[in-house]
């Protein structure tokens, strides 16, 4: 794989990782602590639509149908 002109524009950051697009090779890096995927922009975008829904449902599940999971008492940060 040639990278001659990498450039790494960051789309965002958090406590668990990173997402930054290489401007020469145009694929999405996303970094997390022990694991770096990358991917084309479209395969980003449907990998963001897939974790998107599933949080979503994950966050709608009722209270107690899985384990730590379900409504979060407010204002609770951990
Ligand atoms: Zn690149």
């Amino acid at each position: 794989m040639s990278h001659s002109e990498c450039r790494h524009l960051l789309l965002s950051q958090s406590e668990v990782g990173h997402v930054s697009i290489c401007a020469g090779c145009g694929q999405v890096h996303v970094s997390l602590q022990f694991v770096t995927l990358r991917l084309e922009p479209e395969a980003f975008r449907a990998m963001g639509q897939l974790l998107t829904e599933g949080l979503l449902r994950m966050d709608t599940l009722p209270r107690g149908a899985v384990e730590g999971v379900g409504a979060k008492p407010s204002g609770e940060l951990h």
